[in-house]
């Protein structure tokens, strides 16, 4: 069973001064998961969590990630503005981007991030512009196929990220070159991981390379960073992982490789996204129209512009109808928004209780990759970014978007008078 982290009280109440559609965060889902995380690395000195910004790019939410010991991960220019929003400085942002402009990389510098290498190429690129730091990283791509068991879990070899063996090698020696002394190796090969075996098995594989890496260029392995792709069980049925038990397989691995070696001061990084975010938000919409055609329809005040997810992967989100959590789901709906776009729908034959006009409906699991997905498309609005506190209090992080921010942009001289 999944629990909506509000009741239909609290909505009714944040409802009567917030319109809905509008995402709301648990501030306390939150922190918990977090501190949970940090422990299950706890044996690494040396750990941190760099929240990939583009999973929530809301200063409010990088707050409170940060006050429980993260730092971000930045992949552009405005995702670094926004780390620094909240102070993020240093070695706080790992900046982590690919086919990256040169103003961005230029900004980066500046903030003292960590810069991670897409390609081999980018060093030369990355040196006209500004000096090679002294603690670097490379991001890796060992292609062919990731497979865990029998399982395929993902394709890199059809991927356009990271660099081959040889490449990691050649960049590291010109990075050596150039200055630097301390080197990550850096790597995503997997997404919506649910399984406690992904970042072990990744982590092998890093380890393996650093060891290679280390003893063949004679360069400090500073630190090895995991990424993301940590999933969640967005089905009700779906089991979660276990983020302690994912610490302790890699804890396991690093004793077995680089105790040996006498490199046991190589910290663990993670830039998890939808672990620590998805859970802990939700889109709250109401049901504002029926139809019945060739099938039963509930139509949304939000659509597809709010939550891209379902209409671009297909991906489930659970639906809860608030108040009508006990009743029997004997009703089968299309949970419908206004996008003009057939897949503009939140859910398909879905079993859910009797919807009513006016019934508020609460979308799981949007808490990463939800709002940050947000477009215009039909001229439709970018909905609000609440966080309910930790003591039931509500703050606007970010407010709804208005027709006046949507026409913002456009040259209002019409051509013909010019
Ligand atoms: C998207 C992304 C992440 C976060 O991925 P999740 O699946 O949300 O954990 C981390 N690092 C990089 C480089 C990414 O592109």
């Amino acid at each position: 069973m999944k629990k909506p982290f509000i009741t239909l009280e609290q909505a009714k109440q944040i409802i009567a001064e917030h319109p809905t559609p509008f995402h709301i965060y648990d501030e306390k889902g939150m922190r918990e998961n977090a501190r949970l995380v940090n422990k299950a690395f706890a044996w690494n000195k040396g750990f941190k969590e760099y929240f990939a910004v583009k999973a929530t790019p809301t200063p409010g939410i990088l707050q409170v990630l940060k006050e429980e010991g993260c730092g971000a991960d930045c992949s552009s220019f405005t995702e670094l503005m926004i780390a620094e929003m909240v102070d993020f400085k240093g070695h706080d942002i790992m900046f982590s981007s690919n086919m990256t402009p040169a103003e961005d990389f230029v900004k980066a510098a500046e903030m003292g991030a960590i810069i991670n290498f897409d390609d081999f190429t980018h060093i030369e690129f990355f040196s006209k512009l500004v000096e090679i730091p002294e603690t670097v990283c490379c991001r890796y791509n060992p292609g062919g196929m990731f497979q865990v068991a029998n399982d395929i879990m993902d394709n890199p070899g059809d991927s356009k990220y990271g660099m081959t063996k040889e490449q990691m090698k050649e960049g590291f020696r010109i990075l050596k070159e150039k200055g630097a002394k301390h080197f990550g190796i850096h790597s995503f090969l997997a997404s919506s991981t649910r399984t406690n075996t992904y970042y072990p098995m990744l982590a092998k594989i890093l380890f393996e390379l650093a060891v290679e890496l280390k003893e063949e260029l004679d360069i400090h392995i500073a630190f090895i960073n995991l990424s993301g792709g940590v999933g969640i069980p967005y089905h009700p049925e779906e089991e979660a992982c276990d983020i302690m038990e994912i610490g302790a397989g890699v804890q396991k691995v690093y004793e077995e490789i680089f105790a040996p070696k006498g490199m046991e001061d190589v910290a663990i990084y993670t830039e998890m996204g939808r672990y620590m975010m998805a859970p802990y938000g939700s889109l709250i919409a109401t049901a504002i129209h029926e139809k019945h055609i060739y099938k039963e329809y509930i139509g949304l005040d939000a659509c597809a512009a709010n939550l891209m997810r379902p209409a671009m992967y297909q991906a489930y989100h659970h639906v809860t109808v608030l108040g009508k959590e006990e009743a029997v789901c004997d009703h089968t709906y299309d949970v419908a928004g206004g996008l003009c776009e057939n897949n503009d729908k939140f859910a398909i034959d879905r079993q859910l209780p009797k919807i009513d006009m006016g019934d508020i409906v609460y979308i799981h699991d949007t808490g990463a990759h939800g709002h940050a997905m947000g477009y215009n498309y039909n001229g439709k609005l970018r909905s609000a970014e609440l966080l309910l506190q930790e003591d039931g209090g509500i703050t606007v992080m970010r407010r709804a978007e208005t027709p006046e921010d949507y026409l913002a942009t456009l040259d209002c001289t019409p051509f013909y008078k010019k």
